[in-house]
């Protein structure tokens, strides 16, 4: 959980009473911009042609006809969240966003183990090509690839 500290939500406009967001999901806030530069970054297929497309499949702007659909969504971001520079950039995004929008406290949560299991079950190639990437930053070798 990252929370502003409380005496940030008490300053401000009295107008504008502090927003406060209990439950941000941090792989389902992520900005169209940033997805298309980490796929560029690490050459990975989102299954998309187009930063068009891209908003289609990875948007939710109305009700969605049920769980996979939501978790199809989720996928595409799981890809871009392929190492400890995409997370900390998207993390700090999250916050800014957020604070931009009003909301001096949140709960961004996260769950490592659905962004990782991109990495364990994944075969394909861009995938690996980014795990690489990840693991030559980290000094780990390549080869411990799952
Ligand atoms: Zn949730």
């Amino acid at each position: 959980m990252i929370a502003c500290p409380a005496q940030y939500a008490r300053r401000g406009n009295p107008a504008r009473p502090a927003k406060a967001e209990l439950h941000r999901h941090l792989d389902g806030s992520v900005r169209l911009s940033t997805i298309a530069a980490l796929a560029r970054r690490h050459r990975l297929d989102l299954g998309v042609r187009s930063e068009r497309e891209l908003a289609e499949r990875a948007r939710v702007l109305t009700p969605l006809a049920g769980f996979e659909e939501v978790i199809a969504r989720f996928r595409i971001t799981q890809k871009v969240l392929c190492g400890y520079e995409a997370i900390r950039r998207v993390a700090f995004e999250n916050v800014e966003d957020a604070w931009r929008d009003g909301v001096k406290l949140a709960e961004l949560r996260f769950a490592p183990a659905f962004i990782a299991a991109e990495r364990a079950s994944a075969t394909t190639r861009s995938s690996r090509r980014c795990w690489t990437a990840w693991s030559r930053q980290r000094g780990a070798a390549a080869s411990k690839w799952p």
